[in-house]
C-alpha cells in the first residue's frame, strides 16, 4: 500500500483545544476527555459469543483520528459521502467516529437491506467509500459493484492483511484492510476546522413515491442529541446505557452513538439480534440504567412470558424508553410491573434528528400517549382531508385542530440543531415538507386537553415494519422487474409483533398462468433483490389494481379490502371494481 509521505508532515493536535471545535467527533469524544473521562469506558461491546471488548473515551479519540487519517490518505475529502454497512461491531462504530472527524459525511446503511436498496442509496449518495465486513461486501456490494461509478474505496473491517479480496475490485474501486490502514497512521492528522453547519450525516428514509430521500444533518446536531437525552433519560456520566437500535437507522446514530457519548456515559452494544433471555441477562448483569428500545422488541419480550424475568435483579434500570412505532398502554404497564420501570414513549423521525415529543419523567404518565413536546419544541396539529393532504383555510394558512377527538397532521416549528437541512438533490421534496416555518411530519396525531399527543397513523402510505420505514414504491419497482409481473401494489397490514407486515398485490402479464411455482419465484426474486426486511411477506395475484384518475395506485384500498374494512371515498378511482382475486 502507498502512503503519501508528504501527508505525514501535517499531523497535529489530539484533543481539540477549548473552546472545542464544532466537529461532532470533538463534541462526542474530546469534550469528555477534557472533562476527565479519558479513562472511562465509552463503549462496551458484547459479541455474539459473550466476549467483551471495551474502548475508553481516550481510545476512541485515538481510533477516530486513525480512521480520519486513513480516509484522508485515500484522498477522501471533506463533504464526500462514506457509507458504513456493518452490524453492531466495534469497527463500525470506530469508523463512524473517524468519518465525522475527517469531515466526511457519514451515511449508515442497514445490513439487512438487499443489494437493490443498497445500490440505490450508494448511487443517490454518490458514495466514494464503503466501510463494511467481508461477508457483507461479498453478499451486498459485489453483486452491484459494476453500477457504482463514484465508488473509489472499500474498507473491510474484519479482513486480514493478506485477504484475497484486497486490491482492485470490480467497477474501479480498491479494497483495503481497515486495520492495516489504521495501524499505519500516526496518532492524528490535521483536519481543517469544521463549521457547525457542515453536513455530518446522511440518513436515507422512505417516502410514498419515488426514490429514497437522503436527509442531511449537520455537526451541530450533536447538541440536540445530548440535550434531548438529558431531558428524556436524565443521561449523565456514570450511567450505563443500552440502545438496541441497528446502526443503519437514525436512532442508531442519534441515540446509539452520538447522545450517549456526548453525555459521557458507558454505552453497551450487543452484537446479537433480539433474544429474550440474552436481553434480560444484559439488563441484569450490565446493570443497565437507561434502556432505549423499540415496540417490536418489547412485544417479543412480553410474548415470551414474565417467568423469564423472575428472580432477576433489574434494580439498576431507571428509565426504559421506546421509539419508532406506537407503544400501547399495555406495554407501558407491563414495563412497570415486570421490569420495574414504566416504558416511556418517544416520538421523532429521521428528519427531526432527535426526540421531539416524549413521556418525560417529569410529567404524569399517560399510558398509550407519546407524551408532550420537549421544552423548546412547538408542536401543532393541522387539519387534513381524507387523503391525508393538508387543508388550507380561507387565508391560505393551515387550519389548527383544537378538538381533542380530531386527528391532525403533526407539525413542528423548525429551528433546533438536529433538524434536517435538506433532502440530498431534492430541494422540491424538501420544500414541500414545510408551510412557512412549520415542518409537516406526515404523521397524524390527536392532542388531549392537557397537551399530551396520541399517535393515530401515517397520512401517507409508508409502512413501518419491525421498526423499518419502507417506501411501497421501492418494493413495487422490484416486483415489476420480474418478467411475469406488470403491476404491483404494496401496503402494510397490522401484525401483533412487527407492527405491520408488507403485503403485495400483483398483476401478471397477459396469458401468464398463476401457479405456486411462479409465486415462489416472484417471492424469491423480491427477497434476493430487496433483502428479507424489505421483501413482502405475502404476494397475491389480482386481475387489476385500483388506481386514481391520475394513475396513482390506491394502496389504502388494497389494504382496506384485505382487512375487510370500509374502503372510504372511491370517487377518484379510475377502476373501482379492480382487485378482485383471480
Ligand atoms: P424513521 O424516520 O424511520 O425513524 O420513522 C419515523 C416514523 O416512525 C414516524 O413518522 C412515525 O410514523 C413512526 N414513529 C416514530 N416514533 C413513534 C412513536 N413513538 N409512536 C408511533 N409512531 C412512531
Amino acid at each position: 500500500m502507498m502512503i503519501d509521505d508528504e501527508y505525514t508532515d501535517h499531523f497535529t493536535g489530539g484533543i481539540s483545544p477549548e473552546p472545542f471545535g464544532a466537529n461532532m467527533a470533538a463534541t462526542l469524544l474530546d469534550e469528555q476527555v477534557h472533562a476527565g473521562l479519558g479513562d472511562t469506558v465509552a463503549m462496551r461491546f458484547i459479541a455474539r459469543d459473550w466476549s467483551i471488548t471495551e474502548f475508553t473515551y481516550a481510545d476512541l479519540v485515538d481510533a477516530s483520528w486513525r480512521v480520519a487519517w486513513a480516509l484522508r490518505n485515500l484522498g477522501i475529502a471533506a463533504g464526500e459521502a462514506v457509507f458504513t454497512l456493518a452490524g453492531r461491531i466495534p469497527g463500525g462504530y470506530q469508523v463512524a467516529l473517524g468519518i465525522l472527524r475527517a469531515n466526511a459525511v457519514l451515511c449508515p446503511l442497514f445490513s439487512v437491506f438487499g443489494p437493490e436498496p443498497i445500490r440505490q442509496r450508494l448511487e443517490l449518495g454518490r458514495a466514494v467509500a464503503v466501510v463494511t465486513t467481508t461477508s457483507l461486501y461479498r453478499r451486498r456490494v459485489l453483486p452491484i459493484a459494476g453500477d457504482l461509478t463514484t465508488l473509489r474505496h472499500v474498507l473491510l473491517i474484519d479482513a486480514e492483511r493478506d485477504h484475497e479480496l484486497l486490491g482492485d475490485g470490480p467497477g474501479g474501486h480498491r479494497v483495503h484492510c481497515l486495520e492495516a490502514l489504521m495501524s499505519l497512521a500516526p496518532e492524528r492528522c490535521e483536519i481543517e476546522p469544521t463549521d457547525p453547519e457542515d453536513t455530518a450525516l446522511l440518513h436515507f428514509t422512505s417516502g410514498t413515491t419515488g426514490m429514497p430521500k437522503g436527509a442531511l444533518h449537520v455537526h451541530a446536531a450533536a447538541h440536540a442529541h445530548r440535550e434531548t437525552a438529558q431531558a428524556v433519560f436524565g443521561l449523565a456520566a456514570g450511567d450505563v446505557y443500552w440502545c438496541t437500535a441497528d446502526p443503519g437507522w437514525v436512532t442508531g446514530t442519534s441515540y446509539g452513538l452520538s447522545a450517549p457519548l456526548a453525555c459521557g456515559v458507558t454505552m453497551v452494544v450487543d452484537e446479537a439480534d433480539v433474544d429474550v433471555e440474552r436481553w434480560y441477562e444484559i439488563l441484569e448483569h450490565q446493570r443497565i440504567n437507561v434502556w432505549y428500545t423499540a415496540p417490536t422488541a418489547i412485544r417479543m419480550l412480553m410474548r415470551a412470558g414474565d417467568d423469564l424475568v423472575g428472580g432477576r435483579d433489574l434494580g439498576a434500570l431507571r428509565v426504559a424508553a421506546s421509539v419508532g412505532e406506537p407503544l400501547d398502554a399495555d406495554a407501558v404497564r407491563w414495563g412497570q410491573r415486570v421490569l420495574g420501570a414504566a416504558i416511556h414513549d418517544t416520538w421523532w423521525q429521521t428528519e427531526t434528528g432527535s426526540i421531539m415529543i416524549a413521556m418525560t419523567p417529569d410529567i404524569d404518565l399517560r399510558p398509550g400517549s407519546m407524551g408532550r413536546p420537549l421544552a423548546g419544541i412547538d408542536a401543532e396539529l393541522f387539519a387534513s382531508d381524507e387523503d391525508g393532504e393538508l387543508e388550507l383555510g380561507p387565508t391560505g394558512q393551515p387550519v389548527v385542530v383544537d378538538d381533542p377527538e380530531t386527528p391532525g397532521i403533526l407539525a413542528l416549528r423548525s429551528g433546533w440543531s438536529s433538524m434536517f437541512r435538506g433532502y440530498l438533490d431534492a430541494e422540491d421534496r424538501y420544500r414541500k415538507c414545510f408551510v412557512d416555518e412549520w415542518y409537516l411530519s406526515g404523521d397524524l396525531a390527536r392532542r388531549d386537553g392537557d397537551g399530551y399527543f396520541w399517535f393515530v397513523g401515517r397520512s401517507d402510505d409508508v409502512i413501518k415494519t419491525a421498526g423499518h420505514l419502507i417506501g411501497p414504491f421501492e418494493v413495487e419497482q422490484v416486483l415489476t422487474e420480474h418478467a411475469s409481473v406488470v403491476l404491483a401494489g404494496v401496503y402494510g397490514v397490522p401484525d401483533e409483533t412487527a407492527g405491520a407486515l408488507i403485503h403485495a398485490c400483483i398483476v401478471l402479464s397477459t396469458g401468464t398462468p398463476e401457479t405456486e411455482q411462479l409465486l415462489r419465484d416472484v417471492m424469491a426474486h423480491a427477497r434476493r433483490r430487496l433483502g428479507p426486511a424489505v421483501a413482502p411477506r405475502q404476494i397475491k395475484v389480482v386481475e387489476d389494481l385500483p388506481v386514481t384518475r391520475s394513475g396513482k395506485i390506491m394502496r389504502r384500498v388494497l389494504r382496506a379490502r384485505e382487512l375487510g374494512l370500509d374502503v372510504g371515498d372511491l370517487s377518484t378511482l379510475e377502476n373501482p371494481g379492480a382487485q378482485e382475486e383471480r
